[in-house]
């Protein structure tokens, strides 16, 4: 199964892909991810790259696109995977498009994750994200068991450069601005498809496990 998960910053994309990712057993691909992990990098692409995502700005499509294209042609996500942040921009959902249909592949599912802002902010204030390993927690939803300290890895717990609160609010505005007109695209061709992201997580793993059919929760 190829499938696109939506939403803005703050609505739970991320928590929701690992968990599709175990149930289904296809790779979570996360643009965010890759994104910090070429960050932590010493080189000019990090350094460009930390410039346009600690501003909360999308990094171009060129390099995006090429990342993610780069990435779909690897043998772990020939039978299926997961999009999460990645498409953002119309050329980018194009893009996508068109690369997979010259290899006679196509997306099963877009699923938009909708959230109202004040609920995505409030998320957002209270993440932290390990330092090392990159688990993501909330102070109300998913504390660590010992304040600050990563249950999984023992590391601190941070908040990432990009969550301070007038970035966050600047993103979400991004999103209004360029990610909005992909869910219409996807709209148009009648391939959207809305989970509500307001309940609690467990929930929502379970809506979007109906709503795929036939994928039990793990
Ligand atoms: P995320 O963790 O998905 O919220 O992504 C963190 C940051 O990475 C974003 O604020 C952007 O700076 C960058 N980024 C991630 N995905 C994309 C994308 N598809 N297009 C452009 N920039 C992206």
């Amino acid at each position: 199964m190829n499938l696109i998960l939506m939403g803005s910053p703050g609505v739970g994309k991320g928590t929701q892909s690992k968990r599709l990712s175990t149930m289904l057993g296809i790779p979570t691909i996360s643009s965010g991810d890759m994104f910090r992990e070429i960050r932590r990098q010493d080189t000019p692409l990090a350094h460009k790259v930390r410039g346009y995502m600690d501003r909360g700005e999308y990094v171009p499509d060129d390099l995006t696109i090429k990342m993610i294209l780069d990435r779909l042609d690897e043998p772990d996500a020939c039978d299926g995977f997961i999009l999460d942040g990645f498409p953002r921009t119309v050329p980018q959902a194009k893009a996508l498009d068109e690369a997979l249909g010259k290899e006679g592949r196509h997306i099963d599912h877009v699923v938009l994750l909708q959230a109202p802002q004040d609920v995505v902010l409030k998320r957002l204030a209270g993440r932290s994200t390990c330092s090392k390993c990159g688990r993501v927690y909330n102070h109300d939803s998913n504390p660590p068991v010992e304040p600050e300290i990563c249950d999984v890895c023992g590391s601190k717990l941070e908040q990432r450069s990009d969550e301070a609160p007038d970035v966050q609010r600047h993103r979400l505005a991004v999103f209004a601005r360029q990610t909005e007109p992909v869910l219409a695209h996807y709209k148009a061709s009648g391939r959207l498809e809305i989970v509500d992201a307001c309940p609690p997580v467990d929930d929502v793993t379970e809506e979007l496990a109906k709503m795929l059919k036939g994928v039990a929760p793990a």
